[in-house]
């Protein structure tokens, strides 16, 4: 599709701009002005709507179709939890309005909401403590083990390295990384954290234990309370990486459990839109321990009732985002946790482990599907010997479907991790694993059929080395 620059017609226009009543000139220093008008595309109105209206519709979103990305939660998100974060009092708000003289009192409102917010998941996760900060997973996990590094340092504690499992997410041991500490991998036995690897890794300069749970297979850790044990004895805090929480909510609580640090992930749990790599939101919750190191500022109450927000707080790691956040998504989450309640978000869960299940059964004849158990939210399969994962995606691209998440976790050859979510229904998963299956017996009778799918989409299968290595990022115009 040609860009916008190159569909310009000179002299063409969407809109008459007023008359300036002073020319530029009047109002700048001359240093400042252009010496020639900017180069801006010319054209229509109903040019540009139909260039974004057609260009949305090379877009694959779950509002249009199955999208079983596994380790991603894409699952719906419902609409009035829109309406609710575009409401006038809220989007029209200017965020260094909490901090104007004069202006707190229309604040007190959004205060509220995060002050509630806070407490609320509080008290789903049996934390202490929250802070809404964090603008992506990853972002709450720098915060985590920046808060575990905080808190080891004000205590005079030496610790230099932070445990994670082969199991874990990719980005727990980037953020450990990037929070200072050195990363030691062990290995897992059976799917799970095996508690004899984990003796072997403990020393006095470990800080933490970070573990996704359920983890990457889609298996829940089962070892929990031995694990707990362990660190605790070096005095090692517990990273609870809450991504995939839809697998437990309302079934446990990490604070109960005696983990010290979790992150959620709104736009995976809480039904918030992920959009693009964003905006996303990356809640952390903590212990009594970590509270005084959490992010400034922090929505506080005075006596009279009225919210403000608290840079007090001396032992703080400091600012973790601009202002307070992503605070419309925060609302989204907000509206979906009180629309559901707590049995509401019990059933979420049952529903993404039973989804999940129900899935894994149907497609264990046709793909490898490895660990017998039960799984959580997700599962891992293999292709079958002799076709590859990378086919089998780009195969179910021409029958509509989204593919699942491929070649992670890395543990599993020719991995398809899927993830349906507990938003579909029994008849979306049906067609999705007969299409799935389908194309398995196309692949194996005629494995090069596959090889030069998707054949329907707006882009067909690309050369990603090419791609990498001789990089084009600007058009012709
Ligand atoms: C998605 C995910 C992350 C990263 O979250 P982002 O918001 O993409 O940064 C971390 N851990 C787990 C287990 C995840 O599934």
């Amino acid at each position: 599709m040609k860009t916008l620059f190159a569909q310009s017609v000179p002299g063409r226009t969407g809109c008459l701009p007023p008359k300036p009543e002073h020319a530029a000139a009047d109002m700048l220093p001359a240093g400042l002005l252009r010496k020639s008008a900017p180069r801006l595309p010319e054209l229509s109105e109903l040019d540009v709507v139909r260039h974004f209206t057609n260009l949305s519709r090379q877009n694959y979103g779950v509002d249009g179709n199955f999208y079983p990305l596994g380790s991603c939660t894409m699952k719906y998100n419902a609409k009035f939890a829109e309406y609710v974060a575009s409401l006038p009092g809220f989007c029209n708000l200017h965020p260094l309005m909490a901090q104007l003289r004069g202006t707190s009192q229309m604040t007190q409102g959004a205060l509220e909401c995060i002050w509630e917010m806070e407490r609320l998941l509080c008290e789903i996760s049996g934390m202490d403590a929250y802070t809404l900060q964090p603008m992506a997973g990853a972002h709450g996990e720098f915060t985590g083990a920046t808060l575990i590094a905080a808190y080891h340092r004000d205590k005079g504690n030496n610790k230099t390295k932070i445990i994670c499992p082969d199991s874990a997410h990719g980005t727990n041991p980037a953020s450990a990384t990037l929070a200072g500490f050195e990363v030691v991998n062990i290995a897992s036995r059976d799917g799970i954290i095996d508690p004899e690897a984990l003796e072997a890794a403990l020393s006095e300069d470990v800080a933490a234990l970070m573990m996704t749970c359920p983890n990457t297979l889609g298996l829940f850790e089962t070892h929990l309370p031995r694990i707990v044990e362990k660190l605790r004895r070096v005095d090692a805090l517990l990273y609870y990486d809450g991504a995939n929480m839809n697998a437990i909510l309302g079934k446990m609580r990490v604070g109960d459990v005696g983990f010290d640090v979790v992150h959620w992930n709104l736009h995976k749990t809480l039904g918030t839109p992920h959009g693009g790599g964003g905006p996303g939101a990356g809640p952390v919750g903590v212990c009594s321990r970590l509270e005084p190191f959490l992010p400034v500022g922090r929505v506080a109450r005075q006596a009279d009732g009225n919210f403000y927000l608290d840079y007090d707080h001396p032992k703080s790691i400091g600012y973790i985002a601009p202002f307070y956040g992503n605070f419309g998504i925060m609302l989204r989450a907000y509206a979906y946790v009180l629309r559901l309640g707590g049995e509401g978000l019990t059933r979420v869960a049952e529903h993404a482990v039973l989804n999940a299940n129900y899935l894994k059964k149907l497609v264990e004849h046709f793909l490898v599907v490895p660990f017998g158990r039960i799984c959580a939210h997700e599962f891992v399969s293999s292709a079958p010997e002799g076709l590859r994962a990378l086919d089998i995606a780009k195969g179910l691209l021409d029958r509509g479907y989204h593919a699942p998440t491929i070649y992670f976790p890395l543990i599993v050859k020719e991995c398809l991790m899927a993830e349906p979510t507990e938003t579909e229904s029994k008849q979306t998963l049906d067609a999705y694993a007969a299409a799935l299956e389908e194309i398995v017996k196309q692949g194996l009778s005629d494995p090069r059929s596959l090889h030069d799918a998707p054949h329907t989409t707006p882009v067909r299968r690309l050369d990603e080395t090419a791609a990498a290595r001789n990089m084009v990022l600007t058009e012709d115009m």
